[in-house]
């Protein structure tokens, strides 16, 4: 047994060979510190001018609205807590929803300790909020409004144009984290008139520790890191100039080819979401059908836990997750599953599957081969299943 295949590009993704390659010489002989005024110096601030502009060009935004950061929890950590601050003789109330990612909620959190006070809004059964829950929930102290693009867990999409327009028409601050969606989902911050986006470099086949936060021209915002001079005077320590580097060809890459990506992975997905549906009783799809991530698969199996059927695919090979990265190791069910309404028991029973470049038609059929075969063997030894065909048999 040596086939091994990855379907958890949610969690991470591989560093893309063309990303790397650029990234190299910035360890080694382009080691300058881009602060420095000298030719070492010099090369390093090209470089990263450079990558500042892919990005930009990436999300149509200019070079001056792009700042790099150590990642997504950097980034959405900056935007909320530096707006809350910047912003706090406006107003102390601030709108999300309860399935964003950790580092949206516990930032959250961490200002209603300090005086600021959250709207968390609820999301119906597929994950999505509307514009009119929002416009709901504004009221005269907000002063941020800030929903995730696209779920790590379930994979939905919000409506962020729709939603963004009801938050900017109150001249509210509108912050969504694209980490999951950028690549998946055609991002063009103009157009979809959106004042702050974060990104994550190793979700996108880039490196781990770097990140970009958007920033719209004119957007009060404090610093959250203090020191040095860095990205405008915005945040400090001195530039991890390789990972930014990698950040900037990434970004590139994720925004070339978006429609052949999505037809690609989309097709994948709904061959592994209908084999699995068509081949195995008694499960749910969490999430919407249609306004998902291309690469997102998550689907509850009744009378299993999410852990030992990911343990079972490891064995065979198969690499995914059971509710989110973050909260496995935690036996409590998963935050997004628990705002969908399913019962506890039920959310246990959940799993993850997300697909990436590296995956195939024949890695989706080497799946429904396998995973019929585990639950079926997890669900006969399960006390509950046997009391559920039991008491069918007695019907
Ligand atoms: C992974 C992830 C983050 C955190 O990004 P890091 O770069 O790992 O800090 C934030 N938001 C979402 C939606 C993510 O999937």
């Amino acid at each position: 047994m040596n086939k091994r295949i990855y379907m958890d590009h949610a969690a991470t993704t591989p560093v893309k060979k063309e990303v790397l390659e650029e990234m190299l010489p910035y360890f080694t002989e382009n080691f300058g510190n881009p602060s420095s005024v000298h030719a070492f110096g010099r090369r390093a601030r090209e470089a990263m001018d450079l990558a500042r502009e892919r990005v930009a060009n990436a999300l149509n935004a200019s070079v001056d609205e792009i700042y790099f950061t150590s990642g997504g929890s950097e980034s959405d950590n900056w935007a909320i807590k530096g707006v809350a601050l910047a912003n706090k003789e406006k107003g102390n109330h601030i709108i999300t929803t309860q399935i964003e990612h950790h580092a949206v909620l516990h930032a959250c959190q961490y200002l209603e300790k300090h005086g600021f006070k959250v709207t968390y809004l609820p999301v119906d059964k597929y994950g999505l909020v509307t514009e009119e829950q929002v416009l709901n929930a504004i009221t005269e102290k907000t002063i941020l409004v800030t929903i995730m693009f696209a779920n790590n867990e379930i994979g939905t999409i919000q409506p962020i144009k729709e939603i963004a327009k009801v938050v900017r028409d109150k001249g509210i601050y509108f912050h969504t984290d694209a980490v999951q969606a950028l690549g998946s989902v055609p991002i063009d911050v103009k157009d979809l008139d959106i004042d702050l986006l974060s990104l994550s470099g190793h979700k996108i086949y880039g490196p781990k520790g770097v990140g970009v936060l958007y920033i719209k021209k004119g957007v009060k915002i404090d610093a959250v890191l203090h020191g040095g001079a860095q990205e405008s005077n915005r945040r400090a320590g001195t530039e991890n100039v390789p990972g930014i580097v990698g950040m900037g060809k990434a970004v590139e890459l994720a925004c070339n080819n978006l429609d052949k990506r999505i037809d690609r992975l989309t097709r994948l997905r709904d061959r592994l979401i209908d084999g699995i549906m068509s081949k195995i009783p008694h499960t749910i799809l969490n999430g919407h059908r249609q306004k998902r991530l291309p690469g997102n698969v998550n689907i509850c199996f009744e009378y299993i836990e999410g852990e030992s059927l990911l343990l079972s695919l490891d064995l065979e090979g198969i690499a995914c997750s059971s509710g989110s990265a973050c909260t496995s190791g935690s036996l409590e069910p998963s935050h997004v599953l628990l705002a969908l309404g399913l019962p506890h028991e039920i959310a246990h029973g959940s799993l993850r599957l997300t697909l990436g470049d590296d995956n195939t038609r024949e890695d989706v059929d080497y799946v429904l081969e396998k995973l019929p075969i585990i639950v079926n063997r997890l669900r006969e030894m399960s006390p509950l299943f046997a009391q559920e065909k039991g008491g069918m048999k007695n019907v």
